[in-house]
C-alpha cells in the first residue's frame, strides 16, 4: 500500500502526522517539492487515488502518538474533498482532542463553485493557504494555475475560511530562485482578508 499517511522526521511518535490524499492539482508551482523528489522521508508520495477511508484509516492508527493532522501530501487536499470530510469527520468522533490543519492552494471554492470553507466548519481548526504573491501576474508566473483568476479566488477563499471560522495563515515561499516576492504587500494582503501571514523559506528537501 501507498503512502495516505506519513511523518516528516525519524521520530517513532510524532505528534503531527501529514495525510497524502491525491496527487493531482489545480496548481504546477515553480517550487513544487514533487518536481524534485518521489518521497518525503523514506514515503512514497505518488499513487493512484485507489483506496479507502478504511486505508487511510489504518495508516493514521500507526501512529497513536499524534496531536495534530495536517492535510498536505504530493497534491491539492481539497481535489479529495469527500475523502477529507468523511476522514474528518471520523477524526472528530474519535479523537476529539487532535488538531487538524489543511494545507491548501486556495482553489476550492473556485473548482466546485460553492462555499467549501463553510463546508468544513467546525471539521477543521486551521488552514495554510498559499498566497505566494503580491499580485495576479507574478503569482501566474509562480503557480502556472490551471483555472481562471486564480489569485483573486485565492484571496476571496482565504476570506472565506477567517469568515467560517477556521484559523488562517496565509503564506509565501521565499528564495527558491532570483524572484522578488513583496513580503510587506503579501503580510498586508493577508491581514486585510483576517488572516495571519507566513514567510516560508524554501528549503531544497523540503523539511
Ligand atoms: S499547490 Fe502545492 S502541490 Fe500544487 S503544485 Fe503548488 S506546491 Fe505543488
Amino acid at each position: 500500500m501507498y503512502t495516505l499517511v506519513y511523518s516528516i522526521n525519524q521520530d517513532k511518535s510524532p505528534e503531527t502526522v501529514y495525510v497524502n490524499l491525491t496527487n493531482a492539482c489545480t496548481n504546477s508551482c515553480v517550487f513544487c517539492l514533487r518536481e524534485q523528489k518521489d518521497d518525503v522521508c523514506g514515503a512514497e508520495m505518488w499513487h493512484d487515488d485507489n483506496y479507502t477511508l478504511e486505508d487511510v484509516i489504518e495508516q493514521f492508527k500507526t501512529f497513536p502518538s499524534a496531536k495534530e493532522v495536517v492535510f498536505c501530501g504530493y497534491g491539492e487536499p481539497f481535489l479529495k474533498k469527500d475523502m477529507m470530510k468523511s476522514f474528518c469527520k471520523y477524526l472528530r468522533q474519535n479523537h476529539p482532542e487532535i488538531k487538524i490543519r489543511v494545507n491548501t492552494n486556495g482553489h476550492a471554492n473556485a473548482i466546485y463553485k460553492t462555499n467549501v470553507a463553510e463546508e468544513f466548519k467546525g471539521l477543521i481548526d486551521s488552514a495554510s493557504i498559499s498566497l505566494n504573491s503580491s499580485n495576479a501576474k507574478q503569482y501566474d508566473e509562480i503557480c502556472n494555475p490551471k483555472i481562471e483568476n486564480a489569485y483573486d479566488e485565492v484571496k476571496k477563499f482565504i476570506k472565506a475560511c477567517v469568515e467560517a471560522g477556521i484559523s488562517v495563515s496565509a503564506s509565501v515561499v521565499t528564495g527558491f530562485d532570483e524572484r522578488e516576492i513583496d513580503v510587506a504587500e503579501c503580510e498586508e494582503i493577508a491581514k486585510s482578508l483576517g488572516a495571519k501571514f507566513r514567510n516560508r523559506e524554501f528549503i531544497t528537501n523540503g523539511y
